[in-house]
């Protein structure tokens, strides 16, 4: 069983706030103070445990080396490996070059931004990876982020915009690693804890999060073309030629049956005025500036 990575240690979500990170800490640090004795903890190596919570606490709080850890989680998470990730860098027999992958150390490497975006209705929440990736380790991490970020970016009321922007740097990001050239293997050995580059894993269009934005989009336009409209029609009255009118002065209050109540009837409905039949004694505009048939009716107060 691969040991518990360093947000399940503080007990804390993939995307939480450092302020989160750090309340989190400052309570498992009081808990696993030497003096505090608590049923939960009974039999526990504090020390050890501390130890723990303070290597994931170091990592985590700082955003450069938690980007790269999550880089790390995501390309490790496929392959079975363990995501020790403090524990490989001090496995590397030689610091990795600028050149070369932190990954799997094989090269060219470039530095490489991905964000992935959460939505939640009110909130939105972002996983930021950073490092130096060679062009299948950083496929691999962007197919992932770009997938999860197309399926979870969406949902909240101010995320869309954001996402548009997050899902274009990725792209940005994927423009510039598909330039790069095939990884080979260092010259100079070096001991990573990945020995050749993760698996760069299934194409982006074969995966479910590019084809939920079209249906997004599409969902969003339906809405559009044929509610939209509909909710703005409601606002007005629905004239039926026939049909009888309350009314306030020349504002229509309502439309009724002529059997109640009215001051006027529907005598015609047109898109002028100028349709009207010569019985007419006011006319009533229900859209001012545009004439669609339905716009004006033509009413007679003495019906
Ligand atoms: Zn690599």
């Amino acid at each position: 069983m691969p040991p518990p990575n360093y947000y399940e240690i503080l007990g804390v979500k993939s995307d939480a706030t450092n302020k989160e990170i750090e309340s989190r800490y400052r309570a498992l640090a009081l808990e696993l103070h030497p003096d505090w004795h608590t049923e939960a903890n009974a039999g526990v190596d504090k020390r050890a445990k501390m130890a723990e919570v303070d290597v994931a606490f170091k990592t985590l709080s700082d955003p450069t080396t938690r980007s790269a850890y999550n880089g790390w989680l995501t390309l490790s998470k496929d392959s079975g490996e363990t995501p020790e990730f403090v524990k490989s860098q001090s496995k590397f027999a030689r610091a990795p070059a600028a050149t070369e992958c932190m990954f799997c150390a094989y090269s060219p490497a470039i530095e490489i931004t991905l964000k992935r975006e959460i939505g939640m209705v009110f909130r939105r929440r972002r996983i930021r990876y950073h490092g130096l990736y060679c062009r299948d380790c950083a496929m691999a991490l962007f197919r992932d982020t770009q997938n999860a970020t197309l399926l979870s970016g969406w949902w909240g009321i101010f995320c869309a915009p954001v996402n548009v922007g997050t899902v274009v740097s990725n792209y940005r990001e994927f423009k510039r690693l598909r330039e790069m050239a095939e990884p080979t293997a260092p010259t100079v050995p070096v001991t990573v804890e990945r020995v050749t580059p993760a698996p760069v894993g299934k194409p982006l269009v074969q995966r479910s999060g590019v084809w939920l934005t079209p249906i997004f989009v599409a969902a969003l336009l339906v809405y559009g073309v044929h509610y939209l409209p509909r909710a703005f029609e409601r606002q007005g009255f629905n004239y039926q030629v026939g049909a009888c009118v309350t009314m306030n002065a020349s504002d229509v209050t309502g439309v009724v049956s002529c059997a109640q109540t009215h001051n006027a009837k529907i005598v015609s409905i047109g898109a002028t005025q100028t349709e009207c039949p010569g019985d007419t004694t006011q006319i009533v505009k229900e859209h001012t500036g545009d004439a669609q048939p339905g716009d004006i009716a033509c009413l007679d107060d003495t019906q």
